[in-house]
């Protein structure tokens, strides 16, 4: 059997990342993975789901241990993603998305350099302002932070494999569902060749 390949999405808070990966919860072949965060819980998420909820102390103890694959500070909070549960999926056939922020995304480009880089771009900056200010989640002074951060973020945009701009989600999951099957094909087909030469 196949292992499973490993797909990072990152992009400015606001621009849909969430919403267009939560769309692929309904696919068997795709493990979206649940990261560990600092952060308090927003009322529309769910423990174990959307994140695993742990305090500082809580945080470190698990980079300590060596339990995660990557980490970062995203604001005042700290995120992480949990490495055995990555790997038993990989290993299982399962392709895995880990939607995180740029510089996780690109501590696990170090360690894995096969992930395939998916970076979600807002149609204009003011379109992500106005995202933030409509989903209310944020105060305007989070919201100010956010939108710098996503700055520093757009300049790293050229390093990724793959640019989705979010105008419409149905249009953004396509994409990233043709970008999952192509790399899967290009993998099998790459596989099938290595096993011909065995075989021979
Ligand atoms: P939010 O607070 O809006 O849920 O997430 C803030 C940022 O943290 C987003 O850019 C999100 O992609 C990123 N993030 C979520 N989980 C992780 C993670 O496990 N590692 C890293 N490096 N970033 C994460």
């Amino acid at each position: 059997m196949n292992k499973g390949n490993l797909f990072i999405v990152s992009g400015p808070s606001g621009t849909g990342k969430g919403t267009i990966c939560n769309e692929f919860l309904k696919f068997d072949d795709v493990y979206l993975s649940v990261s560990v965060t600092t952060r308090d819980k927003r009322n529309d998420e769910v423990e174990g789901v959307t994140y695993i909820y742990d305090s500082v102390d809580g945080f470190r103890s698990r980079i300590d241990n060596d339990m995660m694959l990557e980490w970062a500070q995203y604001g005042d909070n700290f995120y992480g993603t949990p490495k055995d549960i990555v790997q038993q999926k990989l290993n299982a056939g399962i392709n895995v998305i880990l939607e995180i922020e740029v510089q996780g995304a690109l501590k696990v480009k170090e360690k894995m350099p096969e992930a395939v880089m998916v970076f979600i771009l807002p149609p204009s900056m003011e379109i992500l302002r106005q995202r933030l200010i409509n989903r209310g989640r944020e105060e305007k002074e989070e919201i100010d932070k956010r939108i710098d951060i996503a700055m520093g973020e757009l300049k790293k945009a050229e390093l990724y494999d793959f640019i989705i701009v979010n105008d419409e989600l149905s249009e953004s999951v396509k994409s990233l569902r043709k970008i999952i099957d192509d790399r899967n094909k290009m993998m099998n087909f790459v596989n099938n060749l290595i096993e011909e030469y065995k075989n021979n």
